[in-house]
């Protein structure tokens, strides 16, 4: 049996890389040092472009059916509501955000992942390893501390922020700690008057405080400690937090959960070394404004899963994984860049920035185009590879996404269990097939309608546009799948469109 894919690290992304690696046929492992999953509600929202990939892979029903729909996010002051900002207008058929607690999530992953016959195996460590040419050797140390050495192909560390992998491989987590501390809790929250299942923004003078729903009834409550130091707050002082920052009249109980965090923004440059990557928080974490982490994680096993099965497969070239890091690293200077706006906008201090704040967003969101282009950069939807190494050709004057783009295809959904392909969005003609034909390894056998008869679309496994071009210029197409397949093609968009 060939060497197995190591995943290190079982929660979320830990588990759906595993999943997207088992669904394409490979063989994986994946250890968790826990011996339970976690039971905290931690990150709650799940964004449409995740929903999207979890629909592909096939199991986005299950997330539907247990999380909480939310149609729209408000921000208030006291009494006043500054913004009310809808999901509807989000340009994808989940044009919703999701909210289920984390524990639910990893619980809906690990049953997904058991669907192709693996289980997470638990009180297992990864202590050590070593990277070789052509594997990685690595040291598992198990609950009753026998020493395991696997011979892994390849080891990716979804190990979270305190990464091991991240630390053996000397790679700097680079960026900075926040100068204040939030408190959180779960609670039961009476006499809220805002829709049940709507996340709710107070802003005041001394801080904000947010609720996000979870159940009926049910809230996370967040809000910014200022200069107070980091401290597990009880639910006395969560009610005080709520009675002065809120709309008034909302009385909390029940905690589940009390804590407190920190907010750190910071990423690696590179989230591969040799045979090992990072992923999810090992490789980037920052503030929770915006609720993009968990998000972000799941997307770079969505990114990675693929490619390195077709490159464990021999249907791809080694370099196909090189567009891993530089893909997923932009995404994340971008992500880090808008929560970090986004927390420095809540903790905003001096009255009159406040009150400037205040005036701009009641005035901005009057204003639907804003409103729309704030859900639709929130959903993740708008999320791109402008400058990935895989790019070719152009949609210019074409209908329909350019290399790097998103592109939601029938045909991309649900592919089922065999090993991934790309699909081609061009018209049923001779060519089509013929290109069908000439890389069978790497495209579905059918092509599948394109978003603009004039022309025609190559798109990868995880839904982006590899090329794109008129009709009849199937020399980019071809020429992109070579590429894949064989040596990287340096030509640039221009030189290629000249064909
Ligand atoms: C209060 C809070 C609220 C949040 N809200 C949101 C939100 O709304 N939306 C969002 O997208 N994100 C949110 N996040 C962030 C989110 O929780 C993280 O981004 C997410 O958990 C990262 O998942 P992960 O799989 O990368 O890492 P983790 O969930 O940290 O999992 C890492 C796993 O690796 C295991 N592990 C570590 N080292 C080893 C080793 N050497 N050997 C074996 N196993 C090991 C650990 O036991 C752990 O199970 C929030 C976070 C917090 C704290």
């Amino acid at each position: 049996m060939s060497k197995p894919v190591l995943v290190v690290g079982a929660g979320p992304v830990g588990l759906i890389m595993a999943a997207e690696l088992a669904r394409y046929g490979m063989p994986v492992r994946i250890i968790d040092r826990l011996a339970a999953r976690t039971t905290q509600s931690r990150a709650l929202a799940i964004w449409p472009r995740t929903l999207e990939l979890l629909d592909a892979a096939g199991c986005a029903d299950a997330f539907m059916a247990t999380g909480l729909r939310a149609d729209a996010v408000s921000i208030h002051a006291g009494n006043r509501t500054l913004a009310r900002i809808p999901f509807g207008t989000i340009a994808s058929s989940f044009n919703y955000l999701l909210m289920i607690p984390q524990s639910e999530t990893e619980r809906l992953l690990a049953g997904h992942l058991g669907a192709f016959g693996h289980t997470v195996e638990r009180e297992t460590e990864l202590t050590d390893f070593v990277g070789g040419d052509d594997g990685v050797s690595c040291t598992l140390r198990h609950a009753d501390g026998r020493i395991e050495t696997v011979e892994a192909a390849w080891l990716v560390g979804c190990d979270g922020a305190h990464s091991l992998v991240r630390s053996r491989l000397g790679l700097a987590f680079e960026g900075d700690t926040l100068p204040t501390g939030f408190v959180i809790a779960d609670v039961h929250v009476a006499g809220l008057a805002i829709p049940p299942d709507e996340p709710a923004i107070f802003w005041h003078p001394d801080g904000a405080v947010m609720f996000f729903p979870i159940s009926r009834g049910h809230y996370r409550i967040i809000a910014d400690l200022g200069s107070i130091a980091l401290h597990m707050p009880d639910l006395g002082e969560m009610q005080a937090i709520v009675d002065r920052r809120g709309p008034g009249g909302v009385i909390l109980s029940d905690p589940v959960w009390l804590s407190d965090f920190g907010v750190n923004e910071r990423k690696v440059r590179d989230y591969r070394k040799g045979r090992a990557f990072l992923a999810g928080d090992a490789a980037h974490i920052h503030s929770p404004a915006g609720g993009q982490g968990m998000n972000m994680g799941m997307q770079d096993a969505f990114n990675l899963a693929w490619k390195l099965a077709l490159v464990e497969r021999q249907d791809a070239s080694p370099w196909l994984l090189d567009s891993y890091s530089s893909e997923r690293s932009g995404v994340a200077r971008q992500i880090l860049s808008d929560s970090s706006r986004m927390t420095r906008i809540v903790l905003l201090r001096s009255p009159l920035a406040q009150r400037v704040r205040n005036f701009i967003v009641k005035q901005g969101f009057r204003i639907p185009v804003v409103r729309r282009a704030v859900a639709n950069r929130l959903s993740g939807i708008l999320i791109d590879y402008p400058d990935s190494p895989l790019n070719m050709g152009s949609a210019r004057g074409l209908r329909g996404p350019g290399p790097g783009q998103r592109l939601v295809s029938r045909c991309s959904s649900k592919q089922g269990n065999r090993p991934p392909r790309f699909v081609l969005a061009a018209r049923n003609s001779a060519e089509a097939r013929a290109m069908i034909a000439r890389h069978p390894a790497l495209l579905m056998p059918e092509p599948c309608l394109p978003p603009d008869e004039n022309g025609i679309w190559l798109i990868r496994p995880d839904g982006y546009v590899a090329a794109a071009a008129k009709s009849g210029n199937w020399t980019v197409i071809d020429m992109a799948l070579t590429g894949v397949a064989g040596d990287r093609n340096i030509r640039t968009c221009d030189e290629i469109e000249r064909h």
